[in-house]
């Protein structure tokens, strides 16, 4: 083979390769609009609704989202960051996971000092927002009553976040913020396409704790508590421990 047609072979690769970046971001895109729509729990559906209508006083002026929301961040991201639903007046009124409520305060700010972040606050959908190298969803994408999602809900939900994770790349770990996403992490785990033949949830269940590592699977998970008010107010998690679990996490997952 000629250099000249060697030179043809490389250029038509970027091409094949470029095609497919966008495929898969088209594919992205398409499966967000589709879980925006999702309809498929009752009770979800019913208080995510009755919230936007509702709104609370301080937000009285504003359009509530009022939906599902699907993950976001980079579709290359070597890092899942898995949240427990959105908060009725923080993701389900700005339309993105944890932003425009104190948890997201106290999440993005770590997020950009460990370097996955290019600002330290998220309040809106449009404020500018980039991550890089990570891709945050949560377990159950509709905002629930008291911020507590039955198990039948997060099965309801695996759907969409298997269809979703298997149109990133190259997700290395995932973390795990609080029980709850660590129990749907472990199923979504299982459920992969590319998850080993016959894999399973492990027996007996590992168990959650901040910074446990369980490898397994595609990827290992990691545990965090979760950045919630009850925890952050207390001291129950500190920056400096959010910060060294999410600097663990990019250690795991090769990141400089
Ligand atoms: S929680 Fe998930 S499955 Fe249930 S309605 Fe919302 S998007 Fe659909």
């Amino acid at each position: 083979m000629s250099e000249e047609q060697r030179g043809e072979g490389r250029g038509e690769g970027r091409g094949g390769e470029r095609d497919e970046e966008r495929r898969r971001g088209a594919a992205l895109a398409t499966l967000a609009r589709r879980n925006e729509r999702c309809r498929r729990c009752p009770r979800l559906v019913e208080w995510r609704e009755r919230v936007a209508r509702e709104r609370r006083a301080a937000f009285a002026g504003e359009r509530y989202w009022g939906r599902p929301l699907a993950g976001f961040g980079d579709r290359h991201a070597r890092v899942l960051i898995v949240g427990l639903a959105p908060a009725a007046h923080g993701g389900n009124r700005t339309g993105r996971i944890f932003t425009g409520d104190r948890s997201g305060d106290f999440l993005f700010a770590s997020l950009w000092r460990t370097g996955f972040a290019n600002q330290p606050t998220s309040v809106r959908r449009d404020d500018g927002l980039r991550l890089r190298d990570a891709w945050i969803a949560a377990a159950v994408r509709c905002a629930p009553p008291a911020n507590r999602p039955t198990p039948q809900e997060r099965d309801s939900c695996l759907p969409w976040s298997v269809a979703e994770v298997e149109l990133l790349d190259d997700v290395r770990v995932a973390v795990c913020l609080g029980s709850f996403a660590w129990d749907a992490a472990l199923r979504l785990r299982a459920a992969l396409s590319q998850a080993p033949a016959g894999a399973a949830l492990p027996r007996p269940r590992p168990r959650f704790g901040h910074g446990a590592l369980h490898e397994a699977g595609p990827f290992p998970l990691l545990g965090c508590f979760h950045p919630s008010q009850q925890n952050t107010f207390t001291g129950r998690l500190t920056e400096a421990m959010l910060d060294e679990v999410l600097l663990r996490a990019r250690q795991i997952a090769g990141l400089a």
